[in-house]
């Protein structure tokens, strides 16, 4: 492994997966749902298999059914309005789109300002393009309306800016802390991306998973932003479907032109048949979005209600599904002395459940120590069991 990569070994979710299975512990770590999207989508998927489309390499930037559907999307649901030609791209999941994104906007040596914690593909695709990361950590901060979250300090995002900076990295709703973005902060950020000049490259894979009175707002839509911002969007994540692998780039056609050009060196394109299947998804009306959103909230509750009762203190996320806590209060021997690592370790054999130390998606690891992260994608009675299981460890 080059010097590049050699700091990343095996990621975090294929450990905890593999030791789930192991120990045949309920799996709250790794984010994907138990419960597979809609059916017709599904069907969509057989009937363009059955039908032979999408079963030779579809067009590179991916079929013109997606790509039309996507744009479409962005314009109901946020006025974004994209040339479907040019200013559209599907990708292999979210995830090529990150590496895609990165490998092209990036030099040798830049600095990439992403908030901390991070979601772990981004450190190893800033490493990949031989960029530097330059984090800048979301606190915990207790409001007495709004509970416990995590907030971005915006001086010290400004303070982290240098000569070198190229990129902002942000991730709205954010994994792991389930924080979203308020309209006040994305416009502190969209001033300074104009400001300083910057290239933004904004994760929305959780766009429609936002509670109670929480609202996704695009970055690309504040002044100066469109012609500056990379939007990443995964129907891993909006439709249930994670193992399909289908995601997608909007941007001003400059930068769509340079991440294409990366795309087609990575994967050259996505799976066909699912893209089909994907253009039908975004299609879908507006109440299935609310009816997805109102589940993971329920789900979310069940989950905050148990994790609280078990003693933990729990940082109820405005989006996402997941929920960070602060295994602290467990005690000191039950909570290791906070260290996250070694609870997420010890959590299968103890209680039989599955759970991430936020630690791993940190630069500075003594910040993200306590926190573990909990995935509620779940149905009703795995969260009750896993539930159960956690109130029996004090
Ligand atoms: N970004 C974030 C913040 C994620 O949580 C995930 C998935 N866990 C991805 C990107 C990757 O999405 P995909 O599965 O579409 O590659
Ligand atoms: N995005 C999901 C998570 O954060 C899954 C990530 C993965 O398996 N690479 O847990």
């Amino acid at each position: 492994l080059n010097r590049r990569l050699a700091e990343f070994g095996t990621t975090i979710f294929a450990e905890m997966s593999a030791l789930a299975l192991s120990t045949g512990s309920i799996n709250l770590g790794q984010g994907f749902p138990d419960t597979d999207g809609p059916e017709e989508v599904r069907e969509a998927a057989v009937r363009a298999l059955r039908d032979g489309r999408g079963n030779q390499y579809p067009p590179g930037p991916g079929i013109p059914e997606l790509r039309l559907a996507i744009a479409a999307h962005q314009e109901r649901r946020y006025g974004l309005s994209y040339d479907p030609d040019t200013e559209v791209l599907v990708t292999a999941g979210a995830t090529e789109a990150i590496a895609a994104a990165l490998l092209a906007l990036l030099e040798p040596g830049d600095e990439v300002i992403a908030l901390e914690p991070y979601y772990d593909s981004y450190a190893a695709c800033i490493a990949m393009a031989g960029a530097a990361r330059v984090p800048v950590t979301l606190r915990p901060h207790l409001d007495e309306v709004e509970g416990a979250s995590f907030r971005l300090d915006l001086d010290e995002l400004r303070a982290a800016v240098t000569d070198r900076t190229r990129l902002l990295l942000i991730n709205t709703p954010h994994n792991p802390t389930g924080t979203v973005l308020t309209r006040a902060e994305l416009a502190a950020i969209a001033e300074l991306a104009v400001e300083r000049d910057l290239l933004v490259v904004t994760d929305e894979v959780y766009e429609h998973l936002v509670f109670d009175d929480a609202e996704h707002l695009p970055l690309a839509t504040f002044p100066g932003m469109r012609e500056r911002t990379v939007t990443i969007g995964s129907a891993g994540k909006s439709f249930s479907f994670t193992g399909w692998k289908v995601g997608w780039v909007t941007s001003a056609s400059p930068l769509l032109t340079a991440v294409r050009s990366a795309k087609q060196f990575l994967t050259y394109v996505s799976s066909g048949p699912f893209q089909y299947a994907v253009a039908e998804a975004l299609a879908l009306p507006d109440r299935y979005f609310t009816a997805f959103r109102e589940d993971m909230q329920t789900k979310r509750d069940l989950l905050a209600a148990g994790l609280t009762e078990a003693g933990f203190q729990v940082f109820k996320p405005a989006g996402t599904y997941f929920i960070t806590t602060d295994i602290r209060p467990l005690g000191a021997a039950l909570a290791e002395e906070g260290d996250g690592f070694a609870f997420c370790r010890a959590l299968p054999e103890r209680a039989g459940v599955v759970a991430i130390p936020n630690a791993v998606f940190y630069d500075h690891r003594e910040a993200g120590a306590p926190f573990v992260r909990f995935a509620f994608c779940k149905r009703g009675e795995i969260l009750q069991e896993a539930i159960e299981r956690l109130l029996k460890l004090s």
